[in-house]
This record gives C-alpha cells, sequence and structure tokens, in this order.
C-alpha cells in the first residue's frame, strides 16, 4: 500500500507526529506552522494504515466550517468518504449524543435547541415572573451567569451562593432551568453539560462511546472549557487515544470560560504524552511573520515557541490612518480595486474588526463600489429578524411546547393579543408549571379569557395547529412556503414597503430556498423538519445565501480563527476600540487582546493592512482615539506609512482638478456621454452630469432621483438608455 502522500511535502516534526505509534499527543506551535494539516493527515494516517475504521474516531474542530473544511480534505487523501467518522465542534456532537440517547438525557424526542437571543428572552422572562426588577437584575448578566455555571459543569443545586447576587442568581437559574426543561430546550451550554452528565452517570453510554472511540482528536485545544476539557477526558477513559493541537497565544476565548490551562492540565492528566512542536510557518511573509512575533513578544507567561519561515521577505506591511471611518472604507475599497486590477481572487481578501458594529461603514463602502462581500458572524442569516419569525411558527409546528417560539410569533403578525393577555398565560403557565401553549389552551377552554382576547388567542391556536395538519404530509419546502403564507408572515412583511421589509422578503424565500437544498440525514426519529431546525440553531449563519459567488470576507477577529487569506485588513487599530477600552485597564484581558492582535495578523498570506481612524463614530457616538498599541510594537522597519502615498479624495476636491479637458478621454473610458440617460440597478433611472480619474478608477457622477451620486463605473453597472 503507498501511503507516501500521507507524509509528501511534510517537514521532519510534522511527519513523527502524523505516523506516530499509538499514544496520547500534545502538538503545540505557533499560528501557521501545520497543525490543523497536521491532524487532517494523522486521521487519514490512522484510517488507511492503522486500519481504523473512521467509526473509531471522533474529531473536533472550532466551527462547522473548518469541520466541513476537515472532512473534505480527509477524504481527499484517502479517496473515500468518512461519513461514519463523528467530526464537528463539541456543540454539534454533544447534540447528536443527546438525540442517539434522548430518553437517557431525560428529554423529549423533540427537544429543540434555544439560541442566546431567545434565551435572553427566556431569561427575561424568569425575572419578571420572579418579581425581579431589570434594572437591578440586568437580562444578560443573569444569562451569563447560567451559562458560566453550565461550562463548569455546575446545576443551580450544586451552587454555594453566601451574599444576596449569589442566592438571587441561583434562584433564576434554577427557575430557567425548570422553564427549558418543562419546554424541551436545550440552550448551548446545556448542550455540553447535559451530553457530560449522560457520560458520567450512564454507564451503558460511557462505556458504548469508550469502545467505540479508540482516537479523539482536537484543535485549537486552547480555546476548550472546563466542561468541554472533562468530555474529553470521559471519552478517553484510560484505552484510548488522545491528540490534542494548539497555540497559547491563540487563545482568546478566555473572555468566555476557555482555559488556557487546560494545555498543561493535559499534560497532568495524560502525563505519557509526547509533545511536538512544529516551528516552521508556512503560511506568512517573513515580515508578516517577524511583525506578528514582536507583537506577541510583550506578553508574559507564555510557553514560548519559535516560528520561522524560509519563504518570501514579502512587502512590508501597510499602515494607514484615516481622518474617520468614511475614510478609512475608502482607503480600503481602493486598495482592493487595485487588487483586483492585477488579478487577484475577492475571496482571497479578509476585512477584520474587533466589533460587529464596525461592519456596517465597511459594507457601505464595499455597496457603494458594488465589490461583494460576505459576512461571517453578526447578520447571520438565521439570526435575522424575519427568518427567527418564521422559523418560530416552524418550531411550535414541530413542538407546541416551545415557549420561546410561542412568545415570538403569538403576536406576529399582530392579532390583537396585547401584554395583558400575555401576562395572563405567562401567569397561569407559572402556576400551573405549565408552558405557555398549554397555559393559553386552559385560559380559553375554562373560558377565562373573554371576548375579544379570547378569539384573538383561539385564532391563534388553531392557526397552528391547522397549519400542522395542513402540512404534515408534505415535503419540508412546501411545508416551510405553505407556513410562510399561512402564518401571515409573508403578507405582512410584503405589506411594509420599504428597503428593509424587501430584504426580508427576499429573506423569507431565501429560507424555502435553505428548505429545498437541505438533505436530512434520516436520523432514527427525527423528522425532516425537526431536523432542519436544529441545523437552523446550530449552524446559523455559517453559511450564506451567495456562498459561491467570489466576495470579499468579512469577519470579527474572533471568528478569523484557522483562516487564511491572501490579503488581511485589520481596521480600526485604535486605543479604546483595539485594545477595547475595558480591557486596555486590566493587564489579563490586554494579554487576551494582544493574543486577538496576534490571531488577526498571522491569517496574512501575502499582504498585511492596518487602518486606524483618528475620529470614529460607532454606537452613535463621536469619538477621537490614539493609535492602536500594537501599532507601536510593529518593528519600525518593517511598516510602510501609505498615508503619503494615496490620494483619497472627496469627490468634489477631484472634480475641480479634472474639470477640463477631460471630457473626451472620460467618454472613450466609461462609454457614457455627459447629459445621457442610464439605468442603474439600485438607484434607478438618471442623467450623467460629471466624469473624472482613468482606468479602472474612474468615476462618473449621476443625477438620479433622489440627488446625485458618484459612481466608480467599472462597478456601477450602468445600462445607457
Ligand atoms: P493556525 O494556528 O492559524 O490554526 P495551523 O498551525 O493550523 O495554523 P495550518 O492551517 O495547518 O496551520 O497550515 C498553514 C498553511 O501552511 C496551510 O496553507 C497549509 O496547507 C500550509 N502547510 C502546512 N504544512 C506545510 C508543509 N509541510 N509544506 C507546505 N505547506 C504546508
Ligand atoms: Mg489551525
Amino acid at each position: 500500500m503507498d501511503v507516501s502522500h500521507l507524509l509528501d511535502g511534510m517537514n521532519d516534526r510534522q511527519r513523527d507526529a502524523v505516523s506516530a505509534d499509538e499514544r496520547h499527543m500534545l502538538v503545540l506551535a505557533g499560528a501557521g506552522s501545520g497543525k490543523t494539516r497536521v491532524l487532517v493527515h494523522r486521521i487519514a494516517w490512522l484510517i488507511q494504515v492503522m486500519q481504523y475504521s473512521p467509526m473509531s474516531i471522533m474529531a473536533v474542530t472550532f466551527t462547522n466550517k473548518a469541520a466541513a473544511e476537515m472532512r473534505g480534505r480527509v477524504e481527499q487523501l484517502l479517496g473515500r468518504d468518512v461519513r461514519s467518522m463523528w467530526l464537528g465542534t463539541f456543540h454539534g456532537l454533544a447534540h447528536r449524543l443527546l438525540r442517539a440517547h434522548y430518553q437517557d438525557a431525560k428529554l423529549p424526542q423533540n427537544f429543540q435547541i434555544l439560541d442566546s437571543d431567545d434565551q435572553l428572552r427566556l431569561v427575561k422572562r424568569i425575572l419578571r415572573a420572579l418579581n425581579l426588577d431589570e434594572k437591578q437584575w440586568p437580562a444578560k448578566q443573569a444569562q451569563w451567569y447560567i451559562n458560566g455555571k453550565k461550562d463548569e459543569g455546575l446545576r443551580a443545586e450544586h451552587i454555594d451562593a453566601f451574599d444576596i447576587t449569589d442566592k438571587t442568581l441561583k434562584e433564576v437559574y434554577a427557575a430557567y432551568q425548570e422553564a427549558c426543561d418543562r419546554a424541551g430546550l436545550v440552550d448551548f451550554a446545556e448542550l455540553l453539560l447535559r451530553a457530560h452528565e449522560l457520560l458520567r452517570d450512564n454507564k451503558y453510554v460511557r462505556e458504548h462511546y469508550q469502545k467505540r472511540f479508540r482516537h479523539i482528536l482536537v484543535d485549537e485545544f486552547q480555546d476548550t472549557n472546563q466542561i468541554q476539557y472533562a468530555w474529553v477526558q470521559m471519552l478517553a477513559g484510560t484505552q484510548n487515544y488522545v491528540t490534542i493541537v494548539g497555540d497559547d497565544d491563540q487563545s482568546i476565548y478566555g473572555w468566555r470560560g476557555a482555559q488556557v490551562e487546560n494545555l498543561q492540565h493535559f499534560l497532568r492528566d495524560f502525563p505519557s504524552a509526547e509533545t511536538i512542536r512544529l516551528e516552521q510557518n508556512y503560511r506568512s511573509t517573513n515580515m508578516i511573520l517577524q511583525a506578528a512575533n514582536a507583537v506577541i513578544a510583550n506578553n508574559e507567561d507564555r510557553l514560548g515557541k519559535e516560528l520561522w519561515t524560509d519563504g518570501a521577505d514579502g512587502a512590508p506591511i501597510s499602515l494607514y490612518g484615516a481622518f474617520n471611518e468614511q475614510e478609512e472604507a475608502r482607503y480600503i475599497v481602493s486598495r482592493i480595486m487595485q487588487w483586483q486590477e492585477q488579478g487577484g481572487a475577492l475571496s482571497d481578501i479578509a476585512l477584520l474588526y474587533r466589533n460587529n458594529a464596525q461592519s456596517r461603514v465597511l459594507e457601505e463602502g464595499l455597496l457603494y463600489a458594488q465589490i461583494p462581500y460576505r459576512i461571517y458572524g453578526g447578520l447571520r442569516f438565521f439570526d435575522r429578524q424575519e427568518v427567527k419569525d418564521a422559523v418560530a411558527y416552524l418550531r411550535l409546528i414541530s413542538n407546541r411546547n416551545d415557549d420561546a417560539a410561542f412568545e415570538r410569533v403569538v403576536n406576529t403578525p399582530t392579532r390583537g393579543i396585547g401584554e395583558r393577555t400575555l401576562g395572563l398565560v405567562r401567569e397561569a403557565a407559572k402556576n400551573e408549571q405549565t408552558t405557555m401553549w398549554r397555559a393559553a389552551q386552559q385560559l380559553v377552554n375554562e373560558k377565562i379569557l373573554t371576548g375579544r382576547a379570547r378569539t384573538a388567542v383561539t385564532g391563534f391556536l388553531t392557526l397552528v395547529n391547522e397549519l400542522e395538519e395542513a402540512t404534515h404530509a408534505m415535503s419540508l419546502s412546501a411545508q416551510t412556503d405553505k407556513v410562510l403564507h399561512g402564518s401571515g408572515l409573508l403578507a405582512m412583511y410584503q405589506a411594509e414597503k420599504s428597503d428593509k421589509a424587501e430584504t426580508r422578503v427576499d429573506n423569507l424565500k431565501e429560507l424555502v430556498s435553505a428548505t429545498e437544498t437541505f438533505v436530512p440525514t434520516g436520523e432514527e426519529g427525527m423528522t425532516p423538519l425537526a431536523e432542519f431546525l436544529s441545523h437552523a440553531a446550530l449552524e446559523a449563519g455559517e453559511e450564506q445565501a451567495d456562498a459561491h459567488q467570489d466576495a470579499v470576507q468579512l469577519m470579527t477577529l474572533h471568528s478569523a480563527k484557522g483562516l487564511e487569506f491572501k490579503l488581511v485588513f485589520m481596521t480600526g487599530m485604535e486605543e479604546g476600540t483595539f485594545p477595547s477600552l475595558q480591557s486596555s485597564a486590566e493587564s489579563g484581558r490586554l494579554a487576551e487582546e494582544r493574543r486577538l492582535c496576534y490571531v488577526g495578523m498571522t491569517r496574512a498570506m501575502e499582504q498585511l493592512v492596518l487602518t486606524y481612524a483618528e475620529t470614529r463614530r460607532l454606537y452613535g457616538q463621536m469619538n477621537t482615539h490614539r493609535p492602536s498599541r500594537f501599532i507601536g510594537e510593529l518593528p519600525p522597519d518593517h511598516v510602510e506609512n501609505v498615508r503619503e502615498h494615496v490620494r483619497v479624495e472627496t469627490p468634489s476636491q477631484s472634480r475641480s482638478r479634472f474639470h477640463t479637458g477631460v471630457s473626451h478621454e472620460s467618454f472613450v473610458e466609461t462609454g457614457f456621454k455627459l447629459g445621457q440617460r442610464v439605468l442603474h440597478s439600485k438607484f434607478g433611472e438618471g442623467t450623467v452630469l460629471n466624469y473624472e480619474g482613468t482606468g479602472s478608477q474612474s468615476r462618473i457622477q449621476v443625477n438620479f432621483a433622489t440627488g446625485s451620486k458618484w459612481l466608480v463605473v467599472a462597478y456601477a453597472r450602468l445600462t445607457a438608455l
């Protein structure tokens, strides 16, 4: 059997790791040194050389996207499918376990996943039910508390509460959990905790999986939390082998309970583990790598790793200081256009930022220049209001006891069920220890609700029942389509007649296409609808509508972990933005911000551009900032200040310069005459007023009904009328 392709092109240390005998292993290495690649090849090695069945391997990654990529690469190496291998995120795998053993986990068969938005609503409801003032007891804080305790593996009854704050939060946790259990809802943290308890308390289930998974492999181990590590230990038992890969310098989820100490705990708990260090970086140019190394060197308490590359020196890091965030966006757009002109693909570009809210201005700049882009996180498809509304109807059809879904759509579209009536339903649900659906039924049956309220609530209950009856035999997409119409959601957004409403209608339609392309695995006891709903909650947004289009990638620094791009922009490099204001006061949090900076920089393969704005309007406030301290930590000879080399102009400045003698040339450049009528897909019809610039930079001023606009000709896709 020829297995050389599993080791080809690897360095010695990588080969050692891929072809090691059966043993526990820790691969500890810096960014871009091939950790993930080693993991992929190791899995292929286990299957092809060591003759393990894919069934006996469990591999854990940080995102669903990473898992899909990993599966694809393993299949490519082996030339066969490895569907039976458990590969996914901790949450995804926990979910799978709970579905398979729902009874042992004391869950109803049709349990649903509660995402963090719905969780917050439910927490708010609990606070109201306990008569706690939300000003004094913010729902977010309670949510944080609950998830934190769950990540530590603690149930409310295990918590020792001494002061009034702890006692109250503990009470909220207990009441919240009761409500979840009653309604068959499982939040993200609960997935892990419940699966952990299942393995811990059920000898049969535990031994079954311990026998099955002979090899457990975990990527990005530095960002595991306590319960995730406990999971790994439990499944490892005494006979199985664990391989973890990680980088302490890339631990960026401490704020969410991740424990970089797990790396040391692993060496303590698996003393026979061999540590393999990889030191050659294959991703970035020398410039980028040295600059990243210089920044992270400012942190203390590092495990210490060398990282070098024999690749090209590459271009220096570009630094651009803008006046404000608008100008920052304009500069970035101009760099992107330059990249395109040189034949670069848009999908090789990433725009990274510290906070989701920073994306809006960048998006506007890209939209204006008609550069396609995709967003990871933030505006996730399944997180959008209208999509959540539609999904809530589907969830209710699948499970009437889903209180979160009930609350969401009982009066959407409005059907005259006011806060007072809802209050009665909540109260009854609380008193009777039952779900809102049942409580509503009861209030109707016992004629406690009267008049219009009774009619309205009855109408809603009947609607959901009828929708189920009418659609249960339909295909998933026909069912979804019918629900969109039958619920009145589509009509509601269609009637709204605003730009936003139009997008919402499009999104609802997109939901039907999502159900069309969704392939259920046909897991026992699960309807396609139930499978789709789990998918919607778990994979929110990782797959967007225009996944196949060549597009610039926008994401937070956090979600860029593990990825790589030829050209990377790190935007908003200002004190108070990055590092964030809260973190700059605390050394621990500052160190984590610096690791985040290291993660961001090491995503870049060829070019890295850092930008900052002297003033920035964010969350509706204008602030002046100094450049980020991380900029000051870069080796000066690795940085090129590009401010003086570029000309970013406002249309009025450039108009005066190009005022005379360009009309003829511009006609050749743009193909439009002054005074000509043109059509734009978004702004409608207009008249050409002016030109400026040449080549792909040439711009055209058009007077539309909504006012005059400067457009980049190459991207505006104007049609002559
Ligand atoms: P991160 O810490 O960012 O997750 P990583 O250590 O997981 O990085 P990989 O993503 O596995 O690194 O590898 C980085 C890049 O280097 C990838 O493009 C990978 O294909 C490439 N690479 C890894 N090892 C080699 C090698 N021996 N020869 C050529 N390219 C390699
Ligand atoms: Mg990796």
